[in-house]
């Protein structure tokens, strides 16, 4: 899997504003926000899409994803108001970062459908 920008910031050879991080997940805020919360959570493995994600290999990978939008979204006080989970996969998808992210966006009422 080539290697990308958000393999920089996991390598710490590029800055990012962390917000939570443990052995196998990390998390940022989007250099260009969305929402007055957008924080990316990435896994430190290197997947390029959700599509291609192995859960059989790492059946814990998700989860502690997961885990780290809710924990995420309890820090930023969006526990109750709410906030949404994005992942884009494949062009189609919207996807500009082959490295496999979860969005989180909140601060703000959501519109449905998305663009
Ligand atoms: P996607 O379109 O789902 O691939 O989303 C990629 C996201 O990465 C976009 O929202 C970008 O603003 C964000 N992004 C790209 N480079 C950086 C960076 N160096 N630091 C933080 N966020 C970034």
């Amino acid at each position: 899997m080539a290697d990308t920008i958000f393999t920089k910031i996991i390598n710490k050879e590029i800055p990012a504003s962390i917000v939570y991080e443990t052995d196998t997940v990390l998390a940022f805020k989007d250099i260009n926000p969305k929402a007055p919360v957008h924080i990316l959570i990435i896994p430190k493995l290197n997947i390029d899409r959700i599509q291609n994600f192995d859960t059989i290999n790492h059946p814990d990978l998700l989860a502690h994803l997961v885990e780290a939008a809710q924990k995420i979204a309890t820090d930023f006080n969006l526990a109750e108001s709410g906030y949404r989970l994005v992942i884009n996969n494949g062009d189609n998808g919207g996807q500009e970062v082959n490295h496999l992210h979860i969005h989180l966006l909140g601060g703000r009422k959501m519109t449905w459908p998305p663009g």
